[in-house]
């Protein structure tokens, strides 16, 4: 009898054990879909920067976490980062094009800029932005974005140099290869975060459009006086546009396979969508700018040849750009506000 009961008790004993194991594997199994629920769900690492730049393009986001911009690499201890948006802004700017301004003028007006470089006094920048503006024989049109976009970037409290990079010779203008250059060169000197490829014509408007790289590609010419500050068209990329270090490597930089004007900015536009990224734009009352008047140079005349070049790009992009910029470098001088690079990059291939 004894033996029975002690039978029973141990039967007893066994099931409970069971139903305690399985209890608790239930919850172990409830607890793993929990977090995977969460983590499905929790939204990707948005910068500081992309809260505030609004996402105006319609494109399907791409779904891999692409690293937020790279931060500035100075380390000096108990320097607090400058805010992403700086307590100088003044927003609206009221743009001046005074017809006798001088380079000394300018000079005159930024004391702080050494050698085309300025640093933030009082704290450490976001990032470090190269400004690259590709230039040929439109020397007013430097001078006053020089004497708009210096104030407009010390107000921004940027780390920041203004690179421009002038065309030898009286070949067709190449706007792209001449950013590549820029790109390749400033590289030369400091790891810039940020690069800012910039038309000189091009005067910001509003100085709460930050010159900051974002985790996607930024455009940031919505609209300009011109054409009524509506954006051209849905894939516009061109005027003035901002990729970090890693973001232009990706792409490979632009064709250098552009003479004359037009299509290089598209086809630039073609390689992000290649790399599965998503350009972003600043809101359209900030991402205003005015356009100096001019009309066609000499030299920059319409590329005709445009359209066969983009029909190629999905096959070219990967061994044209970057990796292919040859080019001769002539001087690289840096005057007290910008580093003008001059080169020669050959003529076209026909
Ligand atoms: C050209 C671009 C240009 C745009 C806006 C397009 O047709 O291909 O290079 O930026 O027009 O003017």
């Amino acid at each position: 009898m004894m033996g029975v009961i002690s039978t029973f008790g141990n039967f007893f004993c066994r099931i409970r054990l069971l139903f305690i194991v399985a209890v608790c594997l239930m919850i172990v199994g409830w607890g793993g879909f929990y977090v995977r629920d969460v983590t499905r769900y929790t939204p990707k690492y948005r910068s500081p920067v992309d809260n505030f730049w609004k996402c105006s393009s319609s494109e399907k986001k791409s779904e891999d976490n692409r690293p937020p911009p790279v931060m500035s690499t100075q380390t000096e201890p108990d320097v607090k980062i400058c805010p992403v948006l700086s307590p100088e802004l003044k927003g609206v700017l009221q743009l001046a094009f005074p017809p006798n301004l001088s380079l000394e003028d300018v000079q005159k007006k930024c004391p702080m800029v050494n050698n085309g470089h300025y640093q933030p006094e009082t704290c450490r920048a976001q990032q470090k932005v190269a400004i690259l503006i590709p230039h040929r024989n439109r020397e007013k049109h430097l001078l006053y974005l020089l004497d708009n976009l210096h104030p407009f970037l010390q107000r921004q409290q940027l780390d920041y140099a203004i690179y421009v990079i002038h065309q030898a010779g009286d070949e067709k203008f190449n706007r792209a290869k001449l950013l590549n250059v820029g790109y390749l060169e400033a590289l030369k000197e400091e790891k810039w975060d940020c690069f800012i490829l910039h038309d000189v014509d091009l005067v910001p408007e509003n100085d709460f459009n930050t010159y900051l790289c974002d985790s996607e590609p930024k455009h940031l010419v919505v609209g300009r006086n011109a054409t009524g500050y509506k954006l051209r068209y849905k894939g516009y990329f061109g005027g003035v546009t901002a990729m970090t270090r890693n973001q232009f490597a990706m792409v490979n930089g632009y064709s250098n396979n552009y003479w004359g004007w037009g299509g290089e900015d598209d086809d630039l536009h073609s390689r992000v969508e290649f790399e599965k990224m998503t350009v972003v734009r600043p809101s359209p009352e900030i991402a205003r700018y005015t356009m100096i008047f001019h009309t066609r140079d000499t030299g920059n005349e319409v590329n005709d040849q445009r359209m066969q070049l983009l029909r190629k790009v999905s096959k070219v992009w990967k061994t044209d750009g970057l990796n292919s910029c040859t080019y001769k470098l002539l001087s690289v001088e840096h005057e007290p506000l910008y580093i003008n690079i001059t080169v020669d990059i050959g003529k076209p291939h026909h």
